[in-house]
């Protein structure tokens, strides 16, 4: 699992994040929700290893991945990642897109991991497409993909969805949650959007101005919110 300890991050003289301390167990999806800009992607960007620890610890199955001053790169730390900013490469075709993060395995094992991560997210017959024949919803199968093909233990995902029409982000939440749940992975999820929390994880972390207003089950939060604002976010929610 992943374990954020006490973690504090400042950008400048901003405080974004304020001694925030979660746990994600294996095959349990936590979303962390909140406003606009109260620090939920520089905490996803700090268990990747994007952004250096200020302050705190974080943990990869029990083995320190960042404290202040000690650092395992993102490729070591066994984090697959489907961010935005990580597109997929325009003059490369799904097959050596996923293969990119597969550079230091054997011809024969990369080429298995490929067809088998394909398979994961029902995009088997795709190998050979370039990602502009592609729609958004395939676009974002195939991100998924790539980050599975090299069994990572834990799985960061920010707004894995956004830009998807309904009936398709429906269809990828349900096929990303069985991958997932499927492969034991520890996952972290981003998103602004409450429904889509209540309905994927078993825990939600609610965040406001880099603090964890509350953390606990959609049950928990929707019934026995701890303040006004856990509440009001989810009265949103019918
Ligand atoms: P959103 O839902 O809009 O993506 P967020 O909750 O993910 O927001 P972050 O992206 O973590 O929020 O940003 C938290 C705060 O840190 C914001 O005030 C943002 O402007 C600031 N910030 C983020 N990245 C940087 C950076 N590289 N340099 C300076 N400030 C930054």
């Amino acid at each position: 699992g992943l374990k954020m300890s006490n973690v504090s991050h400042m950008f400048g003289k901003n405080r974004v994040l304020r001694d925030i301390s979660f746990d994600v167990a294996p095959g349990e999806l936590v979303c962390l929700l909140g406003p606009s800009g109260c620090g939920k992607t520089t905490a996803l960007r700090l268990a990747a290893g994007l952004e250096k620890l200020q302050v705190g610890e974080i943990s990869v199955s029990d083995q320190v991945v960042a404290r202040p001053g000690d650092y395992v790169e993102p490729e070591k730390r066994g984090v697959g990642m489907v961010f935005q900013d990580y597109a997929l490469f325009p003059h490369l075709n799904v097959a050596k897109n996923i293969a990119f993060g597969l550079r230091h395995f054997t011809e024969a094992d990369r080429s298995a991991a490929v067809k088998r991560a394909l398979v994961q997210v029902g995009m088997a017959d795709y190998e050979n497409a370039f990602p502009h024949e592609l729609s958004g919803g395939q676009q974002q199968r195939i991100a998924l993909a790539r980050a599975l093909a090299p069994t990572p233990r834990i799985m960061l995902l920010d707004e894995p969805f956004s830009g998807l029409d309904v009936a398709r982000r429906a269809d990828l939440r349900d096929t990303t949650l069985h991958v997932l749940k499927n492969a034991g992975i520890a996952t972290v999820m981003v998103t602004h959007d409450p429904q889509e929390a209540m309905y994927m994880a078993d825990r939600i972390i609610i965040m406001n101005e880099g603090e964890i207003m509350q953390d606990g089950t959609p049950e928990e939060l929707y019934f026995e919110p701890q303040n006004r604002f856990v509440a009001s976010f989810f009265g949103e929610v019918n």
